[in-house]
């Protein structure tokens, strides 16, 4: 067999090179891998030399193409599997789970690849209450929200994969598979962290009351299911795979630290994180019978299991101690500043450094962000002249337009319009005859614009639409919490009179980012602008950051989902600015501090559905519990 791995460098791509080298002597094996923060060359270690390994992206159709040549099946491993690191890069997630995906099928197809095979998880299923006895089988729905983009982009993956069956009948299956333990898997993930953590001396940080179940499967018998699934499985068929494992963590944390030969006061309790599912648990009937699978590690030798790994992590320092000290960076549009993201050992979390771009490193910094400025504007103005209904429009329209793709604030509107398509539904659009916004000077919100369309018959009218600004983009709202001394205090707010409704309203920060901007960076400038707190001074360190989903406002104008997030400031000792338990706090600019024991009074002037969506979110969640320390925000207990 000539099998294409694709993301063999990441834990259980890797894991399966190893074991297909081992059962499968004789194939021939090309690994497919970006490398991203998660993929590791280390993991192949010892066997680099019996493979051929391709660095590249599976979005990229050329480089897909090319590592097609020869291959007779795929494995589908690669994505962005790190839930914690979502939050920031959602667009990244989207484009390496979704369209990697149909990537990687098209040109499967295109090369005459005659079988696929597609990795995917039990996460598209949403979670399951903990007393409950179901489990997940063939026949469950999708969670009609998953809570994390790391499930929402699975779910579309496995979805475009059937789709893709569908229309080609190609031979494709896929696999859904409960949480994989054993070697190679990253230091921050929950098994490796305790380990780790016990063989340095630290303790074993467990999250929340440590009730949630996970399905716990161990790689190697992942890899068996995926190869009895290339081997006996059917066209179209999804197959779930579980070991019968669902335990509380827990439970593992005290198998781990006792198998270590260490007592349970080794165990530490800390803030539960976001979108942490209650209870996973997969039925896996249908491998064990239609297959003949048989997993070798179950619940009655999980303990083997643990022992495998822990010895795995004793023998292997040299692999994940470079691993903790790795940072991935996330950088501003400006690259002025950029974060680090770290592991933090004592709460077994990855938490965000902020630092300055040090000169010097400045190139290096911007040969890893996605294209500069001016090959947008002329990727955009590319595309634009790409249409008739732009080539039809007067000269002095078209100079309008393209002025607009030049000024940060209204390029992202031109893009959205350059990818309107000529009909729109059933009415051609013949060319733009108005475009109105007010002068730059005075900050352009929103663009109005009228196109003459024409419908079947040949009749022509006007038809206008209006759209903010910054076009499509989603932007974010932020709901910023102020702790101090472990203690939540305040909430961050806006206050400013509100020009439409002559009133003074209270908003939250936030509002749409600048084109080419990630979340990061929306999070950092909106900081800054909005409420005057700037995370480089020392005074304020970003904390937590939370995502609450999207929000659809009824306005009625723009197609804009923004995100919400949470965000806990930690003040320092020196506060800034001095605050007073239970008192407001107003600033110079529009900062307002509300305290906490407050809120209800706040809540019933606000009539910010971003605010008040935030809020339910947060609370609804059952985030607010958690980051609270001893004195819980008790925002329930007012209503
Ligand atoms: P991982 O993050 O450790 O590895 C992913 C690998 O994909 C990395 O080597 C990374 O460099 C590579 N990659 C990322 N983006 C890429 C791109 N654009 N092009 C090429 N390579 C790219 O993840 P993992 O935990 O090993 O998960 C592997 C697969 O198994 C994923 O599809 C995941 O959804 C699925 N899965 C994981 C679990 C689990 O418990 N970890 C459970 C069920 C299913």
């Amino acid at each position: 067999m000539n099998i294409l791995i694709t993301g063999g460098a990441g834990f259980i791509g890797s894991n399966f090179v190893h074991y297909w080298i081992k059962k499968h002597p004789n194939d021939k094996i090309r690994v497919l891998d970006a490398l991203t923060f998660a993929g590791n060359k280390a993991n192949l270690n010892g066997v680099l030399r019996k493979i051929d390994f391709v660095e590249g992206d599976i979005t990229s159709h050329d480089q897909v193409a090319a590592s097609m040549k020869g291959i007779d099946t795929v494995v589908h491993f690669a994505a962005e599997s790190h839930v914690d690191r979502s939050i920031f890069d959602p667009s990244r997630f989207w484009k390496t789970n979704v369209e990697g995906t149909q990537v990687l099928l098209e040109e499967a197809l295109k090369a005459k690849v005659p079988r696929f095979h597609h990795v995917s998880t039990d996460e598209v299923y949403g979670e399951l209450a903990l007393d409950s006895k179901e489990r997940f089988n063939e026949d469950t729905p999708y969670a009609p929200q998953p809570d994390n983009l790391y499930a929402i982009s699975k779910a579309e993956a496995d979805r475009v994969t059937r789709e893709f069956y569908k229309q080609t009948g190609m031979f494709i299956t896929i696999s859904n598979c409960s949480n994989n333990y054993g070697p190679f898997q990253f230091p921050e993930k929950f098994i490796p962290i305790l380990v780790t953590n016990l063989i340095d001396g630290y303790k074993a940080p467990v999250h929340g009351d440590g009730q949630h179940v996970r399905d716990w499967i161990h790689t190697s018998d992942h890899a068996t299911a995926v190869d009895l699934i290339l081997e006996k499985g059917k066209p179209g068929e999804t197959y779930l795979v579980g070991s019968r494992n669902d335990v509380p963590n827990k439970y593992i944390a005290e198998r781990i630290v006792n198998l270590y030969g260490k007592d349970d006061s080794w165990i530490k309790y800390v803030p539960d994180r976001h979108s942490n599912d209650r209870r996973y648990a997969i039925d896996s009937t249908r491998m064990i019978k239609e297959l003949g699978w048989k997993p070798a590690i179950t619940r009655e030798n999980f303990d083997d299991g643990l022992k495998d790994t822990i010895s795995w992590y004793k023998g292997h320092p040299e692999w994940w101690r470079p691993l903790l000290k790795r940072k991935a960076m996330i950088a501003d549009g400006d690259q002025k500043v950029f974060a680090y993201v770290e592991i933090d050992r004592n709460l077994g979390k990855t938490k965000f450094i902020y630092k300055e771009q040090e000169e010097g490193k400045k190139d290096k910094l911007k040969s890893r962000m996605l294209g500069s400025d001016p090959n947008k504007v002329s990727l955009i103005v590319h595309k634009l002249k790409s249409h008739a209904w732009y080539k039809n429009s007067s000269k002095p329209i078209q100079k309008k337009v393209v002025d607009l793709v030049k000024i940060a604030r209204t390029s992202g509107f031109v893009d959205d319009l350059a990818n309107r398509p000529e009909l729109m539904g059933t009415l051609k659009q013949n060319k733009i005859v108005k475009i109105e916004y007010s002068p730059d000077k005075f900050g352009i919100y929103g663009v109005a614009i009228w196109f003459e369309v024409e419908n079947p018959q040949g009749e022509t009218h006007v038809e206008g639409y209006y759209s903010w600004a910054m076009g499509v983009k989603s932007g974010a709202k932020l709901l910023v919490l102020i702790r101090h001394k472990d203690r939540i205090t305040h909430l961050a707010l806006t206050k400013e009179e509100k020009f439409p409704m002559g009133s003074v309203i209270y908003n939250l920060a936030g509002g749409f980012p600048r084109i080419n901007e990630s979340v990061f960076d929306l999070i950092h400038r909106k900081l800054e602008d909005d409420l005057g707190i700037d995370v480089k001074n020392g005074s304020v360190k970003l904390g937590e950051i939370i995502g609450l989903g999207r929000v659809m406002p009824d306005s009625g104008m723009t197609n804009n989902h923004p995100f919400l997030y949470a965000l806990v400031l930690d003040l320092e000792d020196n506060i800034f600015p001095p605050i007073k338990m239970g008192e407001i706090y107003e600033g110079a600019g529009k900062l307002v501090l509300w305290p906490i024991e407050r809120l209800q009074e706040l809540v019933n002037k606000v009539d910010d559905s971003y605010f008040l969506s935030a809020l339910a979110r947060l609370t609804l969640s059952g985030v607010s519990d958690i980051k609270l320390g001893d004195k819980r925000v008790v925002w329930q207990k007012h209503q």
